[in-house]
């Protein structure tokens, strides 16, 4: 374990997401998979630990609409006569402070909660929201990924399927409406871009969008391909997302700083263009992996987006396994 893990982890609010690049930096060097197998069951307990302790801040938006920061991916709450509705779940044992943060919006119980995918660091507080009584709507591959013992390839890490009540009881397969306090939420399937169970979260009226991990605001995202994500399905979903909003929307990403807009959008858009393009070139040329690693194709970018535990090195690996 590095002495700076602890630091991003209170920087930045660990994830799931984070767990391979962590392992990566942990051991100075790309780890077998063993290796990075029992780095990684010790980051599930750190990031659990964290979690526990980190304070939930809440962002206050427009139309009773927030965003809390501080439990794994950025909570988009809207409160109202019909009940609470949640976008994520953020990670279980930030139950108190998550009660803590829900009840200084308004006494209204949580009647609704979405995942915008299956990861445990948006999905692992499901249970305890639906014992609340949250009805949980997601994706129909979400519910698949939480009902079954789910590996991921990158870190050679089980993740064990939520007990019954965490388990989605409402899927759709493209598009789904709801009509809740007086807005409209629409949520809508991207194909595959960051999992294969990825949804975007819009209340139309107020013009937000929550886009799940298809979007991290200022770091290099992680990218899931054992669950069927890969480099062009992130840049798929960025065209989408930036077709779908406008320069007024207010557009919550999974990661980084929780309240974002198009224009930055746009530049994580075009960095992930212009990086996918920098790893196909050198792939082409016949370069391994390691050898793209080298050449530095992300250089011009890591300065900006570089700074998290999904380093330069984890990132151009991510991107050279889909081109
Ligand atoms: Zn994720």
């Amino acid at each position: 374990m590095t002495s700076s893990l602890p630091h991003l982890l209170s920087r930045r609010h660990f994830c799931l997401c984070c767990l391979g690049g962590a392992a990566f930096a942990a051991g100075n060097g790309w780890l077998t998979p063993r290796q990075a197998f029992a780095e990684a069951r010790g980051i599930v307990s750190l990031i659990k630990d964290s979690a526990a302790t980190s304070p939930i801040v809440t962002h206050k938006l427009r139309n009773n609409i927030s965003v809390f920061e501080g439990s794994g991916g950025n909570i988009a709450v809207l409160n109202g006569g019909d009940g609470k509705v949640l976008i994520d779940a953020g990670i279980g044992v930030s139950r108190p402070q998550i009660t803590r943060a829900l009840a200084e919006l308004g006494a209204e119980p949580v009647t609704h909660l979405v995942n915008t995918h299956w990861h445990f660091d948006h999905a692992d507080g499901n249970e305890w929201l639906h014992s609340a009584g949250a009805k949980i709507i997601a994706q129909k591959n979400t519910r698949k990924h939480l009902s079954e013992i789910q590996r991921v390839e990158d870190w050679d890490y089980n993740f064990l399927p939520l007990q019954s009540g965490g388990i989605p009881g409402e899927v759709f397969a493209v598009e789904h409406g709801l009509k809740l306090n007086g807005l409209s939420i629409g949520l809508k399937y991207y194909g595959p871009a960051h999992t294969d169970s990825d949804i975007s979260a819009t209340f139309a009226e107020a013009n937000i969008v929550h886009v799940g991990d298809t979007y991290w605001n200022g770091i290099y995202p992680f990218i899931d391909y054992s669950t069927g994500g890969s480099i062009d399905g992130m840049i798929a979903a960025s065209d989408a997302n930036l077709a779908a909003t406008t320069n007024d929307t207010v557009i919550i990403p999974g990661h980084g700083r929780p309240v974002s807009n198009k224009a930055e959008l746009k530049e994580f858009r075009d960095m992930l263009v212009a990086i996918r393009e920098n790893v196909a070139k050198l792939k082409k040329q016949g370069r391994s992996r390691d050898e793209t690693v080298a050449a530095k194709p992300t250089a011009a970018f890591d300065a900006k987006w570089g700074q998290f535990v999904i380093d330069p090195g984890y990132f151009t690996r991510l991107v050279y396994e889909g081109v």
